[in-house]
């Protein structure tokens, strides 16, 4: 698992991701430690590929990109030009992230990341499947892959825990579509946090690392130590990607959409050295646990 590329998602850093937050988020990240840089593509039309390109050189920083729908772009709706809306979003993000040198996309891809207030529907888990799956065959064509993030019940209808998720994959039935975890989501949904990163074995594709709260690392209800220990017992070695929102970084659509209403931190250069530090070693301590 040393070969796992430890990163910061992007809002931790800045809010707005016009020329200058891409810049910052991408030096902000490097000076904490971190290898990659997971930059949020809620519209991949207006992100500017140049920008980044030139800053991930400049620093030799890895990215990757993670979104979640809106209810515009819903792929799991009902309505032929909303999936329509959706899968044109899902394929030009697939492009963003080609042209940054990334692997993945990864978020809330299979749905838009809102509380639902009905069940999904049989028709729409059909256009939520079929639309992945295409979505899967463009990616493939570009040499990357993706990650279907399983989040809880107030942010998706579809996927609140990973066993769900691996039956979905398996409906999709593309060898680059996979499983993402985030421990935050964990501790809300699932039995534990051993289980289902066992369960996922092979087919997890990316890790979020969040607090129960979305602050500090250890300083919540997350069960860390099971949590990496079962990612070494699986020899996971995808990306592992420090996630924390505050209301004192706001992205204006997605803070209000994740329900980011207090103040969780203050300085978040220490924030992310922290959490740099936490991951790392979290995973050195598990990778002795092969010589017992
Ligand atoms: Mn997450």
């Amino acid at each position: 698992m040393s070969s796992s590329l430890i990163g910061c998602h992007a809002l931790v850093w800045t809010g707005t991701f016009d020329a200058a937050g891409i810049r910052l988020s991408v030096e902000k990240t490097k000076q904490a430690g971190f290898d990659l840089v997971e930059f949020p593509l809620m519209d991949p039309f207006s992100f500017d590929t140049a920008v980044a390109i030139a800053a991930l050189e400049a620093h030799g920083m890895s990215a990757s990109a993670s979104l979640g729908l809106s209810p515009a772009t819903d792929i799991s709706s009902e309505d032929p030009e909303v999936v329509a809306a959706g899968e044109a979003l899902l394929m030009r993000a697939v492009d963003v992230v080609g042209e940054l040198g990334g692997t993945q996309l990864c978020g809330v891809i299979y749905s838009a990341m809102k509380k639902y207030m009905d069940p999904l529907t049989a028709e729409g888990l059909e256009n939520s499947i079929g639309t992945i799956g295409r979505v899967a065959d463009h990616a493939a064509e570009l040499g990357l892959s993706l990650a279907l993030e399983v989040v809880n019940r107030y942010e998706t209808n579809i996927l609140n825990t990973g066993r769900q998720a691996l039956a979905y994959v398996e409906k999709v039935g593309r060898p680059n579509v996979a499983v993402h975890l985030d421990s935050y989501h964990m501790n809300i949904e699932e039995s534990d946090m051993y289980s289902p990163v066992l369960d996922c074995g092979a087919q997890l594709g990316y890790v979020h690392i969040g607090e129960s709260h979305r602050g500090y690392l250890g300083t919540g209800n997350v069960d860390f130590d099971s949590y990496f220990k079962a990612l070494g017992r699986i020899g996971y070695q995808g990306p592992i990607v420090f996630e924390s929102f505050s209301s004192a970084v706001v992205a204006p659509d997605l803070s209000r959409m994740l329900g980011i209403w207090r103040n969780l931190w203050e300085d978040n250069d220490e924030l992310g050295r922290n959490a740099n530090d936490f991951i790392r070693g979290h995973l050195t301590a598990v990778k002795s646990i092969d010589l017992h």
